[in-house]
């Protein structure tokens, strides 16, 4: 971090944050600054240079065209893995995550490179969409409560071997891959289907991406009553009987 404070980016606003994605970005800004921190936030869109020196890193998801297109110019860019080379976090959504992995299935029906920051590739499921309420159990290395987050995507995403699952599913598909994972992490990079968006309906991952940022165990409490009752009507709302 540097004397300027917490350096947040939110990437490509222009072409990728659906469901309330940007939420991420303002829930992340909050926390820190309730930590009495100092946050300076980029909002870079697609036609600009994204800057190599943030300490997170965030990205949503979006729709299969603004996702190839946004995959084109980050690639072209380079920043986003300079940036990781030089340990920066980075969490990301759906198309987002999915751009994170080695390839996707693109709008057109092709392959698209992605970044190769996580070890995943994705391809476009042949069942039905993946919609709906999510819940999970977080991998145990992370020590966080349960996931709540709302999924909406076709693509399936497999894991490789430097990757770990971001959380084990108990309701919804997550990866999509069947095998009941959902999401995927390595060392400071994050992906997961959830939107929500989803660091409002988690915010425990907002203090882990800044304790992370700031090379920290543990940060100061804040007031958690808005993020608990936002919880917990979505954990019921997603387990009551239909
Ligand atoms: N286009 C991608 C898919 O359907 C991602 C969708 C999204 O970001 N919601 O898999």
């Amino acid at each position: 971090m540097s004397d300027r404070g917490l350096r947040l980016v939110w990437i490509y606003p222009d072409l990728l944050s659906t469901y309330g994605d940007q939420g991420n970005a303002l829930v992340v800004e909050r926390r820190a600054r309730q930590r009495g921190l100092q946050v300076e936030r980029q909002d870079v869109r697609s036609d600009q240079q994204l800057p190599t020196s943030g300490d997170i890193y965030l990205i949503g998801g979006g729709e299969d065209r603004p996702q190839r297109l946004a995959a084109e110019r980050l690639r072209r860019d380079g920043g986003l893995n300079r940036a990781v080379d030089n340990g920066a976090i980075v969490f990301s959504v759906c198309a987002g995550y999915q751009i994170l992995g080695h390839e996707f299935v693109n709008d057109l029906g092709e392959q698209s490179q992605g970044l190769g920051l996580l070890d995943v590739t994705s391809t476009r499921g042949e069942g039905e969409r993946c919609v709906g309420d999510v819940l999970g159990d977080i991998d145990e290395h992370l020590g966080l409560p349960q996931l709540t987050g709302f999924e909406n995507h076709q693509g399936v995403t497999h894991l490789g071997g430097h990757a770990r699952p971001l959380a084990r599913t108990r309701l919804g598909h997550g990866n999509g891959t069947g095998d009941g994972t959902e999401g995927a992490w390595h060392d400071t990079v994050f992906g997961t289907y959830m939107h929500g968006p989803v660091l409002a309906r988690n915010p425990q991952i907002a203090d882990l991406l800044i304790k992370l940022a700031l090379d920290v165990n543990a940060l100061p409490p804040v007031d958690d009553r808005w993020y608990e009752a936002l919880r917990g009507e979505r954990i019921a709302a997603a387990t009551e009987p239909a």
